[in-house]
């Protein structure tokens, strides 16, 4: 469908010339035709099928939150405010063991996209177990994911003998590759002291293979650091270095405790960073040295991690707090400046995943937002990128376009019921609030 939107003010997170307003862009099917500044001419609105007048609304690319474990929105709120170990050994993980399948995936991520799809998010990342089912609940959104199935040395949902995780694996990507435009099957080993080095090699092998990514959580906590340096001698990032695992297909995940040697292992082997400041934060497992990395080149981007230790998949919350974190951490209010923030949840994942996505530009991908700006915290207007960090939320967001087709229209979810959504995560709760009364419940 060829779809025009007019008399907007335009990001486009182009270089050079970033907005303008009154502006407008034409959609050809899934890629962006035209783009301009003023109004378009006629022959714009005789070709369009649909048009959309954006008068006092701003229209940007899609946001990439680039670290996710989508489907563990079934357990928001299931356990909070506690350290990361106990979180995870006394309640996810039995949790996770109990009641984690494909169909719990399934309506776990519908939940999640929907909440990203409505705060502007066009386009995750994601991690977790039965990714079969997130397959599906993706291409029913018409949300575009890169979805890498889970590995770990230990039974886990789908997998319950972990010497096959990794052909469990293998199974996931020869299904998935060139299934759906929207989709990128990948792989998420879980972290360095989760899974062996066996595991981690065969795992790289196996994404080199496919020529996908390789996903895994690394020096999230200084607990992870001293435990892999007592067993293994090196650092997280060293150790995986030496395993000769990362490079620029490696995405590492957190990357909170670094030393000078880390940022350089990173630098030169140019592997891509996942800072994820609100569950850090929440966590209290540490932060990410973001402003010292960027400072070298290194590709960061940004993700909210899985609505469990977060507890929202807001992009423009984990915006706003990367920006006034490291302002604050290094006493420094010119550190991370809006548009370097927003690059990082745009143009710059947009790259490493190799999208063609995030530039409002000719030619490439529509995925696209819309904003209301005639709300009374978004008034006046003199910078968008500062108003975008710091102002605007993702509740904020009217229509959402991906691949050229609108997907959420003035708030609402085009492609699923959101009655039904809802009345099966209910459903789903209620049987995880009884097995929470009584952990020894089946
Ligand atoms: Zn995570």
């Amino acid at each position: 469908m060829n779809l025009l939107i007019y008399d907007a003010m335009v990001v486009t997170m182009e270089e050079g010339d970033p907005w303008f307003c009154p502006g407008y862009v034409f959609i050809e099917e899934n890629k962006i035709k035209a783009i301009g500044k003023g109004r378009p001419t006629e022959k714009f609105f005789s070709r369009a099928q649909k048009v959309i007048k954006a008068t006092d609304k701003l229209v940007m690319p899609g946001l990439i939150n680039a670290h996710n474990h989508a489907a563990m929105s079934l357990l928001r709120g299931v356990a909070d405010d506690l350290p990361l170990d106990k979180w995870l050994h006394e309640y996810i993980f039995p949790i996770e063991s109990t009641f984690v399948n494909e169909e719990f995936v399934y309506w776990g991520t519908l939940l999640a996209g929907w909440e990203m799809l409505s705060g502007g998010t066009t386009c995750f990342a994601d991690g977790y177990f039965c990714e079969d089912g997130a397959v599906k609940a993706c291409v029913d959104l018409g949300i575009r994911a890169i979805l890498a199935q889970g590995i770990i040395d230990f039974p886990a949902p789908g997998v319950p003998e972990p010497e096959q995780n990794i052909a469990h694996a293998e199974q996931f990507l020869k299904k998935w590759q060139g299934y759906s435009d929207l989709i990128t099957p990948a792989l998420f080993a879980h972290a360095p002291y989760t899974c062996s080095a066996s595991t981690l090699k065969r795992a790289k092998r196996l994404a080199q293979t496919y020529q996908t990514f390789l996903f895994i959580h690394v020096a999230e906590t200084n607990w992870e650091v001293e435990q892999i340096k007592k067993e293994h001698g090196l650092t997280p990032v060293a150790y995986l270095e030496n395993l000769g695992i990362l490079d620029e297909r490696t995405i590492i995940v957190h990357a909170n405790w670094l030393s000078e040697e880390d940022i350089k292992i990173i630098k030169d082997t140019g592997v891509g960073v996942v800072h994820n400041p609100e569950s850090n934060l929440k966590l209290a497992s540490g932060l990410c040295p973001v402003p010292d990395l960027l400072s070298k080149d290194i590709p960061v981007v940004l993700g909210t991690d899985g609505p469990a230790s977060n507890n929202n998949l807001d992009m423009f919350q984990e915006m706003d707090k990367t920006a006034k974190i490291h302002k604050g951490i290094k006493l420094d209010p010119i550190t991370m400046p809006a548009k370097q923030v927003l690059e990082m949840a745009t143009v710059i994942p947009s790259d490493i995943f190799k999208l063609n996505t995030a530039r409002l530009k000719e030619n490439a991908l529509a995925d696209i937002i819309i904003i209301n700006l005639k709300q009374p915290h978004l008034y006046p207007i003199y910078n968008p990128h500062c108003h975008l960090v710091y102002t605007t939320d993702g509740a904020d967001v009217e229509t959402v376009i991906v691949n050229g087709k609108v997907v959420i229209e003035e708030k609402k979810l085009v492609c699923v019921d959101i009655e039904k959504i809802r009345h099966k995560i209910i459903d789903l709760a209620v049987k995880i609030k009884q097995k929470l009364k009584s952990p020894d419940a089946e």
